[in-house]
């Protein structure tokens, strides 16, 4: 199956068999959001944050806003980037 690699995180955490991904990534809490991702230093949609900001907060914190962190889980084998290449 492939997946496809969260903007936020970089962990493949989302089927990209589905046509809308709509859709929250298990490891950092970002939401799927392809306006944000194309805008990574504006603040809209729904996760009231910029996709630059929430990078950040992932690496500091592992979570892509401190708020969710009891939400998040660590990536599963599957979704780490070396066993998606190709
Ligand atoms: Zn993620």
């Amino acid at each position: 199956m492939k997946r496809q690699q969260c903007p936020c995180c970089d962990f493949y955490t989302v089927d990209s068999e589905d046509e809308v991904i709509v859709d929250i990534c298990d490891v950092c809490f970002w939401q799927y959001d392809l306006i944000a991702h194309e805008l990574p230093d504006k603040n809209i949609g729904a996760n009231h944050i910029s996709l630059n900001q929430a990078r950040e907060n992932y690496k500091l914190f592992g979570v892509c806003k401190q708020e969710f962190r009891h939400l998040v889980r660590d990536p599963i084998e599957e979704e780490l980037p070396e066993n998606n290449m190709g």
